[in-house]
């Protein structure tokens, strides 16, 4: 019997772990793998602190952070949670790896992951031009015309790392708006390399052995156009990993849990959840992990308590 199963291994569950290690707390943390999603980042220049660091470097610091504890937290990874369910006050926690864990309490630290087009194609040309990390992925499309689709900052900012590669960039927005920053949105405009397609719903990915075109249907007069490309970046949002835990906890219309922000508790006594995977507004690094430290206290509360 833990007190505390952590779910997760980004930022938010490093706040988590090293709180609830530091409570003395007998932890098990189970995780897909460490880092979080901003792994792929080039340069992080946000995390408060450190002035410039790879996604990479922060992952590793995490999970060195949360390793250092290895008397208070057992680690179980790669291993994903596949359902949680009440048990004798307590929970049940099974994973896809044929474990099944007893614990007090739980923390769901899951986070999200990007959200995809759900058109013919996409699925084929996966890594042969469509892709969804443009840090990650820009050089790769050297000198080639490329769609970014989604017209949010994270398609804005696609775009612009982009701008150094590739001959010229079409940033298909499904509104008559783009909703990213306007500082964003001058920069790209001002390139004289990107053209913004708006009323774009876009209908499949075409290519060979890699992409050569997206069809998108233009909204307003119904008609179908290709535009030749040798990319496809989709930037349209992330869903949150919170499947295993929808029948027991309170979710929000877009999946998200809902908690309560001055505690990070969700709808079920002894679950807390933080970082992306809740209704949090705000999807930052040092923001996940101060939820996720906040989660570990009110949980470290709640035993005291019991
Ligand atoms: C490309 C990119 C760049 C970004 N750059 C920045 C930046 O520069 N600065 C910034 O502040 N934020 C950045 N962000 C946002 C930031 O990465 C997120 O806000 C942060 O990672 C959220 O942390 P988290 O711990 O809540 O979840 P995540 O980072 O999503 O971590 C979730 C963890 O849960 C694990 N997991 C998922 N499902 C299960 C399961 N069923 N069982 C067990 N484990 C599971 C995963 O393996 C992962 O370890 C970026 C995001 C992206 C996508």
């Amino acid at each position: 019997m833990y007190d505390v199963i952590i779910i997760g291994g980004g930022p938010a569950a490093a706040g988590a772990a090293v709180y609830a290690a530091r409570k003395k707390l007998k932890v098990l943390l189970i995780t897909g793998e460490f880092g979080g999603q901003s792994i792929v980042s080039a340069d992080v220049q946000n995390w408060i602190g450190t002035k410039s660091l790879s996604g990479l470097e922060l992952a590793k610091n995490l999970e060195t952070h949360i390793r250092n504890y290895q008397e208070e937290v057992e680690i179980k990874a790669p291993e994903l949670v596949t359902k949680i369910s009440k048990k004798d006050g307590g929970f049940l926690v099974e994973t896809d790896r044929g474990g099944v864990y007893e614990t007090r309490t739980v923390i769901v630290t899951s986070g999200a992951r990007r959200r995809k087009l759900g058109i013919p194609g996409e699925k084929e040309f996966d890594g042969k031009g469509v892709a969804y990390c443009s840090t990650c992925d820009a050089p790769l499309f050297s000198g080639k015309d490329v769609a970014v689709v989604g017209g949010g900052n994270a398609g804005l900012e696609a775009a612009v790392d982009l701008l150094p590669y590739a001959n010229k960039i079409y940033l298909l927005e499904y509104t008559d708006t783009l909703k990213g920053d306007p500082v964003t949105q001058e920069k790209i405009k001002s390139s004289g390399k990107a053209e913004v397609i708006y009323h774009a719903e876009t209908v499949r990915v075409e290519g060979e052995k890699f992409v050569t075109g997206l069809v998108y249907k233009d909204r307003v007069s119904g008609e179908e156009k290709t535009l030749s490309v040798g990319g496809v970046f989709v930037e349209i949002g992330s869903v949150p990993n919170s499947e295993f835990i929808k029948d027991l906890v309170e979710l929000n219309k877009a999946g998200e849990i809902v908690i309560d922000h001055k505690t990070s508790a969700t709808s079920v006594p002894g679950i807390w959840a933080a970082g992306d995977v809740t209704d949090e507004m705000y999807k930052q690094n040092n923001i996940s992990v101060g939820d996720g430290v906040k989660a570990a206290l009110s949980c470290y509360q709640y035993l005291l308590n019991k």
